[in-house]
């Protein structure tokens, strides 16, 4: 009897041993994996946290994250057992399941979640616990971020005169931003076009000094609103308005009626040259589809190319003077031309046409309109072999149909240099040139740039005043 008694005591110790080691172990097992995406070392006036948190099969009891300057602590968020499925305390506060074990939290941070923020550096902790032991015992960790915290926005504002931008076509401003190294140009809509440090146009001012070439596109609203803007490094914003007056333009409206031996020509050509695209043109059905598919979705997908072509455009002015017209050529079509395209005396599509068709006779050398660099000579889609020149600050031509092309990419160019031959590769009715000029990617009418009035008052007469401006 005094045995099993001893063995029963002997055995109730050792449980205890066991539970309080276990207990003792489980506090000692690691946290989740905390990981701080942003804010990276800077925080403006507005700013996102944006954190992921791991444990295993996701399970969390408590997530908090504050931020602490000069001494002070302010709460920024607390999510109870988010793991629970219970809604998120703060609306402001978004969860996403990143894979089973992951979490990932963003939440504003601004005058309203951290009020009394100051400049100057600052600390952001996260904390986050999981459960272990059978819920019995929580085991946290925590993560800092070191920011500096800028306040201030960056100052922005115009320095040219006279604004006057025709719908479809271009204008450029000169104007001042501090600090410099903010992000800035003109915003036009939804679409944003970067200034370029003066000095880059031949003005010895100081760095603060921008110039910016922008466009109102054919199919933006003549009441589209143009402004000024300005973002610094920690994401402070600014923007300031300018005098400017707006024209609008009739675009024209056109027929194009196509048949099948058209499209026999220059199908199969293009899709030879395009793999991406799956078209089948072995029956007359096919063969009007594949058409469809080359006249929207491929001329869709041949802007956005010649759109990401802008990026490799060079801070500086290479161009002097107004830009060449492909010398006695007959101008075929003009800047957006609403087309409507027949087959068998039937609508089959409707496409608006982004350049002009000059047409001169077979087989004529094409030259650069004005001076720069090839950024592209190719064939592409519709456009067939085409040539795209960088005349910097985000100002390009590009060339159409071409026969054969005569440069290489990289290469710089003379005005008047031959870059190629006239032709009808890609969708060209007959032998001519495809010419259109792009602002920052954008197509944009080439009337402006042929024009010496308009360069000379546009661009040249401002360029001179931000010269004469005493700094
Ligand atoms: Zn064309």
């Amino acid at each position: 009897m005094r045995a099993l008694i001893r063995f029963l005591f002997l055995l109730a110790v050792v449980a205890a041993l066991v539970l309080a080691g276990a207990y003792y172990f489980a506090g000692r097992a690691a946290g989740p994996q905390i990981e701080i995406h942003r804010p990276t070392r800077l925080l403006g006036r507005t700013g996102t946290l944006d954190v992921s948190i791991q444990a295993p099969g996701g399970r969390f009891n408590d997530v908090t994250v504050a931020l602490t300057q000069q001494g002070r602590t302010v709460p920024i968020l607390q999510l109870l057992n988010p793991d629970a499925g219970g809604a998120p305390p703060d609306p402001r506060t978004k969860l996403t399941q990143e894979t089973g074990d992951r979490i990932r939290v963003t939440h504003p941070l601004d005058r309203q979640t951290l009020p009394g923020l100051r400049e100057g550096a600052a600390v952001i902790t996260v904390t986050a616990g999981r459960p272990v032991l059978f819920g019995l015992r929580t085991t946290a960790s925590s993560a800092d971020r070191r920011v500096e915290v800028r306040l201030t926005p960056p100052k922005v504002s115009i320095l040219s005169t006279h604004h006057y931008i025709n719908h479809g076509g271009s204008e450029m401003v000169v104007y001042r931003v501090d600090p410099p190294g903010a992000e800035s140009g003109v915003r036009v809509g939804q679409l944003q076009y970067p200034g370029y440090p003066a000095t880059g146009a031949g003005v010895q001012a100081d760095p603060t000094v921008k110039v910016a070439f922008f466009a109102l596109l054919y199919d933006q609203d003549l009441n589209t609103p143009i402004e000024l803007f300005a973002r610094d490094e920690a994401g402070n914003q600014s923007r300031a308005s300018f005098d400017y007056r707006v024209f609008p333009k009739a675009f024209r409206k056109s027929r194009i009626d196509v048949d099948t031996r058209f499209m026999e020509r220059v199908i199969p050509e293009i899709a030879d040259h395009t793999p991406e695209l799956s078209v089948s043109t072995a029956s007359a059905d096919e063969l009007l589809k594949a058409y469809l598919v080359v006249n929207g979705d491929l001329r869709r997908k041949n802007a956005a190319f010649i759109r990401e072509q802008a990026r490799t455009t060079v801070p500086e002015i290479l161009w002097a003077g107004a830009f060449a017209q492909l010398g006695n050529s007959q101008v075929e079509s003009g800047f957006a031309d609403y087309r409507t395209y027949y087959f068998d005396g039937r609508e089959i599509d409707r496409q608006v046409h982004l350049g002009f068709d000059l047409a001169v006779t077979a087989n004529v050398p094409i030259v650069a309109a004005n001076a720069g660099r090839v950024v592209f000579a190719d064939y592409l889609g519709i456009y067939g072999n085409s040539v795209i020149i960088d005349h910097g600050m985000g100002v390009q031509s590009l060339y159409g149909h071409l026969s054969s092309i005569g440069v290489k990419p990289q290469q710089n160019v003379a005005n008047g240099r031959e870059i190629g031959k006239s032709g009808m590769t890609g969708l060209a009715g007959g032998d001519h040139l495809h010419f259109t000029m792009l602002v920052d990617g954008q197509m944009v009418s080439p009337v402006e740039w042929w024009d010496p009035h308009w360069i000379e008052d546009r661009v040249l007469r401002k360029l001179r005043e931000a010269r004469s401006r005493p700094s």
